[in-house]
């Protein structure tokens, strides 16, 4: 079993009477590129500042190297880089000030490899930090994040500031080799396509709360789209527990579905129903899927609540 870098037990915080987060828990393994994906307002930010030891566990705990980040910040951050969106860099440095200055802090800080990032970065060392475009100044802020090799990179919505070259071609590449040598990757983003192209493992959140936390491995594997033909034309789809969302598609319905395929099969078999083809689904579409699941369930909740 590998070790987790990050663990959260039941974390729970709360804004006002908004949940932030709804007593959270998932763990983060050495090693791994975990992505944390959820709408707007979703929760993700707010995590990743716990992580940080910026907000105490109102409830439930979190640990990151088997520590605890808000009484041991030092021993914390020292072994973890951290981009978020809105990254502030001196906008009075020029690009090669601020790689002395950031070297500075850091006992492991690897000149060669800044050297090598800043390159395949295209940053030039004399440009002033406060007259490089917004894709240039999220390169460097990654820049400075990586070249002191930290264990554990934490990145709120890099691909946000992040031109289409560096996040299609450059980020995971930078974040695959980060996983190969044994480093932990925990980003969060809203753009599924491409925590599909890099992610090991997938966190879901929605409003606060835990949806799905698994590799991505097991996801793609569990979740298929069947298309279904009834026996007799139908108006409405059966309700049938393997099915997380239905579409009526001309005669024939398409279910994604997860689980046993068996199960879904003689269920819909149960129905006069047969299984005519299927295709496994996008991430994107797991988790609008998922989305729905919970709204529903939070809708279900609200009206249980005033009856
Ligand atoms: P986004 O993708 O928009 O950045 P997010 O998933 O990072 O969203 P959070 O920023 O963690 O979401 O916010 C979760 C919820 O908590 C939101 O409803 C937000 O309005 C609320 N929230 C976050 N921080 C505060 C705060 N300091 N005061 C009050 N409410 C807050």
């Amino acid at each position: 079993m590998r070790e987790a870098v990050i663990q959260v037990s039941e974390l729970t915080r709360t804004f006002g009477d908004k949940a932030a987060l709804a007593s959270v828990s998932f763990g983060v393994k050495r090693g791994e590129v975990h992505g944390l994906v959820g709408a707007n307002g979703a929760g993700k930010t707010t995590l990743i500042k716990h992580i940080l030891g910026l907000l105490r566990a109102e409830r439930g705990s979190i640990r990151v190297f088997g520590l605890d980040p808000v009484a041991d910040p030092v021993a914390v951050l020292s072994r973890l880089g951290y981009l978020s969106e809105e990254n502030e860099l001196p906008n009075w440095m020029r690009v090669d000030e601020l790689i002395r200055y950031s070297r500075a802090f850091y006992p492991r800080w690897d000149d060669a490899y800044a050297e090598e990032l800043r390159d395949t970065f295209g940053l030039d060392p004399k440009a002033r930090i406060g007259k490089l475009s917004k894709g240039q100044k999220a390169r460097a802020g990654l820049l400075i994040a990586l070249a002191y090799r930290p264990e554990l990179l934490v990145l709120d919505e890099p691909s946000s500031g992040l031109d289409p070259i560096v996040r299609r071609d450059i980020l995971a590449a930078v974040l695959r080799t980060i996983a190969s040598e044994g480093r932990t990757v925990l980003f969060s983003s809203h753009l599924l396509d491409e925590v599909e192209q890099v992610a090991d493992h997938v966190t879901m959140l929605s409003q606060g709360s835990l949806t799905l936390s698994a590799q991505l491995a097991v996801i793609k594997k569990a979740y298929r789209w069947v298309t279904v033909r009834f026996q007799e034309p139908r108006t409405q789809p059966p309700t049938i527990a393997e099915v997380l969302r239905w579409e009526q598609q001309g005669q024939e319905w398409i279910a994604l579905a997860r689980g046993d395929v068996e199960q879904l099969t003689s269920a819909l078999a149960g129905q006069k129903g047969r299984v005519i083809c299927e295709r496994l689904p996008s991430l994107d579409e797991v988790f609008v899927a998922h989305e729905e699941l919970s709204r529903a369930v939070r809708e279900f909740r609200a009206l249980e609540k005033n009856e």
